[in-house]
């Protein structure tokens, strides 16, 4: 069965689009640690990261730098977090998370951002992205 992320990736859920070429795709986390907490992943589903090739493996980090320097960009903060995780979505995803604090990289304390936040978050950061 197709993960929630491949249902983004083919526009059949909604998400909030930062950037994507042809091979990873990124957009905003939906339950946000800090304001432009983004998640990037590889648009081939794979469950865990090191079973990525290394050409894909570098091509993902490849693109989360880039994503990570729009985020610097854009979104006021210390410096951009990087995790990956992936107990909840079985899709590689990495998170870049604009943070400020240790906290921010713990997944315990979340944003609350409406509609409009988002979708001003993501097009800020997008124009930043190259
Ligand atoms: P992990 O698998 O690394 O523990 O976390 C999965 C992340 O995906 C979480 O931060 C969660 O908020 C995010 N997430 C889960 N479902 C969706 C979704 O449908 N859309 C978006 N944008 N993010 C999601």
């Amino acid at each position: 069965m197709a993960s929630i992320f491949t249902k983004i990736i083919a526009g059949e859920i909604p998400s909030y689009k930062i950037a994507e070429d042809e091979n990873y795709y990124a957009f905003l986390d939906i339950n946000p640690n800090a304001k432009g907490h983004t998640l990037v992943i590889p648009k081939r589903e794979e469950n865990k990261i090191f079973d990525l090739s290394k050409d894909e493996y570098d091509g993902l980090m490849s693109f989360s730098y880039r994503v990570a320097k729009a985020l610097e960009k854009t979104i006021p903060c210390e410096r951009i977090g990087m995790s990956v995780i992936g107990l909840e979505v079985p899709h590689v995803h990495v998170h870049l998370i604009p943070i400020h604090k240790m906290d921010d990289m713990r997944f315990i304390s979340k944003e609350k951002l409406n509609q409009d936040e988002f979708v001003a978050i993501a097009n800020a950061v997008a124009e930043n992205f190259e």
